[in-house]
């Protein structure tokens, strides 16, 4: 429509929630699809949560919380961040938000400007790349392959950095590969941002706590860059609050003070409601992240093997958060008598029509050979999705 800003004629809408709904609208159609499009845990929130969240609206926590969050919500990050990560911030450095993809787009919207480039590691997220045309920016996607577990390389990210190279996105463990960088990778890749003072390090954790390798490690902790990097956290993975829409970033002060002044204007403070349920969330020792990720872990070697005897895909094993991201580009060209699958869209859609299962297509993820599978969902329905995807496999000649 020609009366659209510029800005909005060139978004795309994110595939993950466009799938999501395509299969909610086939399922209110009675069709019995087997969802592992969109990544949300399928966990309820933990009960402690959702007390706060009853004992808020009882306590009239109905009026606008302070713009950057309430002052004892931020404090707690504060102590998560020192507790889990040995990271130091003051509360002033930390801006709660509504949802981690929030804080992500305040991060880039006050660091990014017209012609800025931004090095994006793919596959990324959908979203990374999309917030960085919002800004006028421009991607410059660093393509990895299985060969490295879908990690950038140091000498990738050298040969990548021009004097416009503004920001850095990064994600680990990563949605939608799941690789999870080791701090020794990460040490390097500090090292090369180290030695370019103009770059800001955005790194997006939202999947700290789903992580099957061992202890999380953040970017931040090199002092190197600590002053030049923009933690991205929430709690809608590890508590299963998607819904609650609480997300949270730390930064230096000057990038923070931008969020807030941003966030005044386009949003105010997220809902007064939800924060005292995040609240709850932080400061309550409980086993329930724990316990989630131990039944993701079984899900996703249950994943694994099902893909394992589908011949000729190709994938790492993934460390965390709860994807798998097969390469599925063997069954391009190849037909069940009726559709012709040309590539990862048509076969995810290929998959929706025949097998009853979605998934989204590794376009909107940047490595089109692709096909991402969300295991965040019960084990029978996983396990019928893996057998219904291996006939449907089975059939294309
Ligand atoms: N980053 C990544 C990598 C994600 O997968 C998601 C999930 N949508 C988000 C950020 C945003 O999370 P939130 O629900 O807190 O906005
Ligand atoms: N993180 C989820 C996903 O990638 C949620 C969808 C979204 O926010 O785009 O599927």
């Amino acid at each position: 429509m020609e009366l659209l800003s510029k800005r909005l004629a060139g978004l795309s809408e994110s595939q993950t929630m466009a799938m999501n709904q395509k299969t909610q609208d086939l399922q209110a159609q009675g069709v019995d699809v087997v969802n592992l499009s969109v990544g949300e845990p399928d966990f309820f929130t933990p009960d402690h949560v959702k007390a706060a969240a009853k004992e808020a609206v009882d306590k009239n926590f109905s009026f606008y919380s302070p713009g950057d969050g309430y002052a004892d919500l931020r404090k707690a990050v504060v102590a998560k961040f020192k507790n889990e990560n040995g990271l130091e911030y003051t509360p002033q450095q930390v801006i709660v938000s509504n949802g981690a993809k929030h804080s992500l787009a305040n991060a880039v919207m006050s660091v990014v400007d017209e012609g800025d480039e931004v090095i994006v590691p793919a596959p990324y997220w959908v979203t990374y790349v999309e917030l960085v045309k919002l800004a006028g920016g421009v991607n410059v996607v660093l393509r990895t392959t299985l060969a490295t577990d879908y990690k950038v390389t140091p000498a990738q990210m050298e040969a990548a950095i021009t004097p416009k190279t503004k920001a850095f996105l990064l994600c680990s463990p990563s949605n939608p590969t799941g690789s999870v960088y080791s701090k020794a990778e990460l040490e390097a890749i500090a090292n090369v941002i180290a030695k370019h003072p103009r770059i800001i390090i955005i790194a997006d954790e939202i999947y700290e706590h789903i992580n099957f390798a061992g202890k999380h490690e953040s970017i931040a902790q090199f002092d190197t860059v600590k002053d030049r990097t923009v933690v991205i956290n929430g709690v809608s993975k590890c508590y299963a609050m998607t819904g609650y829409r609480i997300g949270y970033l730390a930064a230096p002060l000057w990038l923070a003070k931008a969020c807030s002044k941003l966030q005044s204007q386009f949003t105010s403070g997220p809902s007064s409601i939800a924060q005292r349920a995040a609240l709850k969330a932080l400061t309550t020792e409980s086993s329930f992240t724990e316990d989630m990720k131990e039944v993701f872990k079984r899900r996703r070697n249950l994943v694994l093997q099902g893909l394992s005897e589908i011949p000729e895909l190709k994938f790492n094993v993934p460390q965390g958060a709860f994807y798998v991201f097969p390469d599925v580009s063997a069954y391009f060209g190849k037909s069940d008598g009726e559709t012709v699958v040309r590539n990862s869209a048509d076969l995810s859609l290929y998959l929706l029509s025949k097998g009853y299962v979605a998934t989204v297509s590794g376009d909107g993820f940047g490595e089109p050979n692709c096909i991402r599978i969300s295991y965040a969902t019960a084990d029978e329905k996983l396990s019928k999705a893996m057998a219904s995807m291996k006939a449907a496999f089975a059939k294309l000649k």
